[in-house]
C-alpha cells in the first residue's frame, strides 16, 4: 500500500527524544527554546514562539492583533478547518471568499470585493494552501488600502518560498510578510514533531503577547523559576491558555529543522516526476507554481476534468483498489454542518468545484521512484 503520507524520522529523532525524556525536564523548556531560535534563524524572522498546535497558533495570533467577540475575520472557506475554527475561538465570525482555481488560495479580487462591502472586519487570514503560497503581494496591498492586519495560515508551508520583486530576491514563507505567520508540525505537514504550531512575527511586543498567553498568563516561566538562585514569584496578568508544547516536541523539532532542505527538495522532485509522468492526460490537470513562489508541494493536487473517463471518486476507488492511497481535494468549511449559516462574500463556485474535482496524490520523503511510476501508470491506464 503506498500512503497518502508519512513522516520522516530516522534515529537523530528517536535519539533526541529519549535524550528529552532522560533529562528530567519534559514541559515547556530548553529544547522548546532551541527549537524556537532554529526556527525564527530558518524562515528569517525576529521572533517565534513554539505552541501545541497551528490552530491553538492561529487563535493567539488573531487575538494578539486585536480580534474581537462580534468581529468579522474575512478568510476562504476553501481550508482545513481549523482555519475557520480558530476565527470562533476568538469569539469573531469568518466571512469567506472565493480562491483562485489556479493556486487554490485566496483570490485577491474577491477580497477587494468583499472589503469595500464588509464592515466590522478586523483582520484578514489568508492560506498558503498545500504549502503554495498565496498571492502576497496583491493581498498585502489591498490589506494596507483598508488598513487591516494580515494573518498568514501557514500551517503547511514551512520550507516554501516566495518573491514579492518578480524573483530578484526569494524569501521564506514565515519572514513574517504580514503581520504573523502561524505553522503546524502535524504529520501531515512537511516537518513534524506529533503535534504542534509556531508562531512568527517581526513585531517584539507580539512575541511577548504569545509567551504570556501560551502559559495561563504566567509572567515568569517555569524555566526561570527552576533556574533562579533566589526565590521568585510569577504574577498573571491577563487571563491565558494552555497552549505549551513539550521538550519531547521541541527535540524533534530541533531534529526535523535539520532535514527541512533535504525534505523540500525531495518533494520538488517528485512533483516534477509526477507532473512530467502526467503530461498528454487530456482529463487531468496537474498544478502548477505561479512565477512569485516556489512551494514545498506539501500535497500535489490533480484536477479531474469533465472529459474525465469515470468520476473523480470512482477513480480514488480504483487507485486504492491498485494499493495507492489518495485523498479529496481540500474541504469547504462553509459546506459543513458548523459553518452552514454562515455569510460568505460573493459566489463559493471555485471553492467547491476544487472540493469535488481534486485528488490528492501520494508525496512523501521515502516514496521511491518505482511507487511514483506506479501511480502514473494506473492513472495513465485508466
Ligand atoms: C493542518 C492545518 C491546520 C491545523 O493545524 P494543527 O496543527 O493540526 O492545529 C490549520 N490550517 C491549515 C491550512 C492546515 O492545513
Amino acid at each position: 500500500m503506498i500512503p497518502i503520507a508519512k513522516p520522516f524520522f530516522g534515529k537523530e529523532e528517536v535519539k533526541a527524544a529519549k535524550k528529552a525524556i532522560l533529562s528530567g525536564w519534559v514541559s515547556q523548556g530548553p529544547k522548546v527554546k532551541e527549537f524556537e531560535e532554529r526556527f525564527r534563524s530558518y524562515v528569517g524572522a525576529k521572533y517565534a514562539c513554539a505552541v501545541s498546535s497551528c490552530t491553538a497558533a492561529l487563535h493567539l495570533a488573531l487575538l494578539t492583533v486585536g480580534v474581537k467577540p462580534g468581529n468579522t475575520v474575512v478568510t476562504v472557506s476553501h481550508s482545513f478547518i481549523a482555519t475557520a475554527n480558530s476565527i470562533s475561538h476568538a469569539g469573531a465570525k469568518p466571512i469567506f471568499v472565493d480562491i483562485d482555481p489556479e493556486t487554490f488560495n485566496m483570490s485577491a479580487t474577491c477580497l477587494e470585493k468583499c472589503l469595500r462591502r464588509q464592515r466590522n472586519v478586523s483582520a484578514i487570514l489568508v492560506v498558503h494552501q498545500m504549502g503554495m503560497p498565496c498571492d502576497l503581494k496583491k493581498i498585502l496591498a489591498i490589506a494596507r488600502k483598508f488598513k487591516l492586519h494580515v494573518i498568514e495560515d501557514a500551517a503547511c508551508a514551512i520550507g516554501s518560498q516566495i518573491s514579492m520583486n518578480g524573483g530578484r530576491n526569494w524569501e521564506r514563507i514565515g519572514k513574517p510578510h504580514g503581520d504573523i505567520a502561524c505553522f503546524s508540525f502535524h504529520p501531515r505537514k512537511v516537518l513534524t514533531t506529533g503535534d504542534g504550531g509556531m508562531l512568527t512575527t517581526n513585531n517584539r511586543l507580539y512575541n511577548r503577547r504569545f509567551h504570556l498567553l501560551r502559559h495561563q498568563g504566567m509572567s515568569i516561566s517555569d524555566r526561570e523559576r527552576h533556574c533562579s538562585k533566589r526565590v521568585i514569584f510569577e504574577g498573571y496578568p491577563v487571563i491565558g491558555y494552555n497552549y505549551r508544547m513539550t521538550d519531547i516536541q521541541g527535540a524533534l523539532g530541533v531534529e526535523q529543522l535539520k532535514k527541512i532542505e533535504k525534505i523540500v527538495k525531495k518533494r520538488r522532485e517528485i512533483a516534477i516526476a509526477y507532473t512530467k509522468g502526467l503530461e498528454g492526460v487530456d482529463w487531468l490537470k496537474v498544478s502548477e507554481e505561479p512565477a512569485y513562489c516556489k512551494t514545498n508541494w506539501q500535497s500535489y493536487p490533480v484536477r479531474v476534468l469533465k472529459n474525465a473517463p469515470m468520476k473523480r471518486d470512482r477513480l480514488m476507488q480504483r487507485l486504492l483498489d491498485a494499493g495507492i492511497a489518495t485523498r479529496r481535494g481540500i474541504m469547504n468549511a462553509h459546506q459543513e454542518k458548523a459553518y452552514s449559516s454562515y455569510a460568505s462574500c460573493g459566489s463559493l463556485r471555485s471553492s467547491e468545484r476544487a472540493r469535488d474535482e481534486v485528488i490528492l496524490l501520494p508525496i512523501y520523503y521515502t516514496l521511491k521512484d518505482s511507487q511514483i511510476n506506479k501511480v502514473i501508470k494506473e492513472i495513465r491506464n485508466v
